[in-house]
């Protein structure tokens, strides 16, 4: 398990830094994003420090399926019945400020803050 200590979600993970969990497992930690874009608005990250999905290769390839896996049962436990959009943003063209890979899992009635 890789772990930066300059990176703010392997604080996260660390307990280093508060986080409202949704969902946690040896694998994965789910948290709801500070600034939501959405009623229900929650990041999906690997508890290793894996910097931004261009770095995933096809040793990667369970990991980011569980990822993929876990936004509909989350969606579901936390009430989200008409749909859901999933973002990831890399690297600075793709927007990304947090250099650890997570997946936004927003949901929730219209209208959104934003998205
Ligand atoms: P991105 O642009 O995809 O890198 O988005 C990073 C996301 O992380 C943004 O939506 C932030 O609101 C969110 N974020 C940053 N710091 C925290 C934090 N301490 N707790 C929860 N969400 C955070
Ligand atoms: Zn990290």
């Amino acid at each position: 398990m890789s772990h930066d200590p300059n990176c703010i979600f392997c604080k996260i993970i660390a307990g280093q830094i508060p986080s409202k969990k949704a969902y946690e497992d040896e694998h994965l930690l789910a948290f709801h994003d500070i600034h939501p874009w959405a009623p229900v608005h929650v990041l999906i990250i690997p508890k290793t420090h894996i910097a931004t999905h261009a770095e995933l290769g096809s040793e990667h390839a369970e990991l980011a399926g569980r990822m993929l896996v876990l936004a509909p049962q989350l969606m579901k436990e936390l009430g989200v019945t008409g749909g859901f959009r999933t973002v990831i943003n890399t690297g600075p063209d793709g927007g990304q400020e947090v250099y650890h890979l997570h997946m936004h899992v927003m949901g929730g009635p219209r209208p959104w803050a934003k998205g």
